[in-house]
C-alpha cells in the first residue's frame, strides 16, 4: 500500500496478527479492539488485525471476523487481514477487510512444513482468489498482496536463492496479486541483502509493485534493515507494538521490529508518519495490563524520549 501524500512512510502495525499468533496467551476480544482503536487514535493508518485461520489451529485468532468488522468502523484506518488459503480469503472478504495478504514461503520445505502446500498449490490458491475478487463489485473488492515469506533465508533450508524469490514474485503477479511484499520471517536479513533483493524483484515486476517489507529483529538488524529499505524507496514498513511475540530461539530479541522504535527513528529523521509518538507509547499500557505474562520490547519506551524532543526532526540546532 502506498503512503498517502501527507506522510512519507506508512507504518503498518502487525502486532494484532504476527505478535498475537506468536504467543500462547489469548488476548480478549475487547482488549484487541481497545488496542486497535488506541493505535488508530495515535495516528497509525494501517493495521494487520488478524489472520483467517481455523480457530482450532490458532485460538488467538478465533474472533478474526468480529475484529475486522470492528476495525472497519474506525475512520481512516486501512484494515488488513492475512489469509493462508482460499477459504481464509473468502472469510476475510465476507468480514470486509480492506486488503488481504497471502503468504507464500520462498522455501518450499517451509511451505510444506507449515501449510502442507507446494509452491504450485499456493499459486493455484492465488489464482482462485484473484478470480473471486474479479467477480465482486469494485466497492467490495479488497486489495490483494502476495507476501513472500522466508525471502531472506529459512530455518529449514538455510540460504534461499534470490532468483527463486524473483521467480515467485513474478508468479504471484501473473496469478493475480496486485503487489508484492517481502518478509524476513526468520530474522536472517542484512541491509546489503535487502537492497539487492528489492532491486532484483522490482526489476522483474515493476518498481511500484514492491513497496513494503516485513522485518523481524531476531539478530538485532531490524532497524538497519528498515533504513536500507527506506533508502531503496520502500514506503511501507511492518512493525509491532512492543515487538510482541519475541523469538523463541533468541531470548531478549523482539519479534517484529518494534513500532515505537521505528516511529522514533523516522520521526527523528524528519520523515512524516502521521503518528504521535507520545500517544503511541501510552498504548503499551493496554498490552501490559492484558498480557501480564508476555514480554514487551523496545529501547525508546525503556529509555524515554530525548530531552527537548519534538516530532519532525530532532537534533537540528
Ligand atoms: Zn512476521
Amino acid at each position: 500500500m502506498s503512503a498517502s501524500s501527507e506522510i512519507d512512510v506508512l507504518v503498518s502495525e502487525v502486532g494484532p496478527r504476527d505478535g498475537l499468533q506468536s504467543i500462547k496467551s489469548v488476548l480478549p476480544t475487547a482488549a484487541k479492539k481497545a488496542w486497535i482503536a488506541a493505535e488508530a487514535a495515535a495516528g497509525v493508518r494501517e493495521i494487520e488485525v488478524c489472520s483467517f485461520v481455523p480457530a482450532k489451529l490458532m485460538p488467538q485468532m478465533a474472533d478474526a471476523a468480529e475484529i475486522v468488522a470492528y476495525a472497519r468502523t474506525i475512520p481512516g484506518l486501512t484494515v488488513l487481514a492475512l489469509v493462508p488459503n482460499f477459504k481464509g480469503a473468502e472469510n476475510a472478504i465476507n468480514a470486509g477487510a480492506h486488503k488481504i495478504a497471502l503468504p507464500l514461503s520462498a522455501s518450499e520445505t517451509h511451505s510444506k512444513a507449515n501449510l502442507r502446500k507446494s509452491h504450485a498449490d499456493v499459486i493455484e490458491d492465488v489464482r482462485r482468489i484473484a478470480e473471486l475478487l474479479r467477480s465482486l463489485p469494485a466497492n467490495r473488492r479488497p486489495g490483494f498482496e502476495g507476501n513472500i515469506a522466508t525471502a531472506f533465508g529459512c530455518t529449514l533450508e538455510g540460504v534461499v536463492p534470490e532468483r527463486k524469490v524473483v521467480e515467485l514474485a513474478v508468479a504471484l503477479m501473473e496469478a493475480g496479486c496486485e503487489d508484492i511484499g517481502l518478509s524476513d520471517t526468520t530474522g536472517y536479513a542484512n541491509p546489503a541483502q535487502l537492497r539487492r533483493l528489492i532491486r532484483l524483484v522490482r526489476a522483474a515486476v515493476g518498481r511500484d509493485k514492491l513497496s513494503s517489507v516485513h522485518l523481524h529483529n531476531t539478530r538485532g538488524l531490524g532497524l538497519a534493515n528498515a533504513l536500507a529499505a527506506l533508502e531503496e524507496g520502500i514506503t511501507t514498513l511492518d512493525s509491532s507494538l512492543g515487538g510482541l511475540g519475541g523469538c523463541p530461539h533468541a531470548p531478549g530479541a523482539s519479534g517484529n521490529i518494534v513500532t515505537e522504535d521505528l516511529v522514533f527513528m523516522l520521526d527523528a529523521m524528519g520523515l512524516r508518519t502521521g503518528i504521535d509518538l507520545r500517544k503511541l507509547l501510552e498504548v503499551r499500557q493496554i498490552l501490559r495490563e492484558n498480557l501480564p505474562d508476555d514480554e514487551l520490547y523496545g529501547f525508546t519506551p525503556d529509555a524515554g524520549l530525548p530531552k527537548g524532543y519534538a516530532p519532525g526532526g530532532w537534533g537540528i540546532a
